[in-house]
């Protein structure tokens, strides 16, 4: 069986294999602070992160795949000046940047979580040498890295 990538995941707490089945996206969003700690879980509670949080916010993973799962990210980051003008006065409080830029690449650039545990290894086989952000953000990297990198127990091989 040929591995897809954007249908399975590592989960953030048991390392184990999560898909679109039993996956489950949660993160923390108060009143004072915008979402972050977003975290890739299986939906069971001893995999969890924020449930003992008031602030946990949380769905199915599935929701934020695809191309309705983007529209529905692209949302959490900022839903419109014209949403914001009209509906929250002018309130918004935007995300943790670094952290939702990590999940929506993580759920919608193929092979990056496949190629994340690897990367520090290949950087320090000297892979990255004359890359940059976009390349190594890239679909293409990250699919050549995990190939060439991946171990055989590897959950998403
Ligand atoms: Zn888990």
């Amino acid at each position: 069986m040929s591995h897809k990538p954007l249908t399975a995941w590592r989960c953030d707490k048991c390392g184990e294999r999560v898909d679109e089945k039993n996956g489950w996206l949660e993160w923390e969003a108060g009143e004072n602070y915008g979402p972050r700690n977003f975290k890739i879980v299986h939906n069971q509670k001893k995999c969890c992160f924020h449930d003992a949080s008031k602030d946990r916010k949380d769905n199915h993973l599935r929701d934020y795949l695809g191309t309705d799962g983007r529209e529905l990210l692209l949302t959490i980051l900022y839903p419109g000046d014209f949403f914001v003008k009209n509906f929250t006065q002018g309130e918004w409080d935007s995300p943790d940047i670094p952290q939702f830029t990590e999940i929506l690449r993580r759920l919608h650039v193929s092979y990056y979580e496949e190629a994340r545990p690897y990367l520090s290894q290949a950087y320090s086989n000297y892979e990255m040498d004359g890359a940059n952000e976009g390349t190594i953000t890239s679909s293409s990297f990250c699919e050549r890295i995990f190939s060439k990198y991946k171990d055989s127990d590897d959950v998403l091989v």
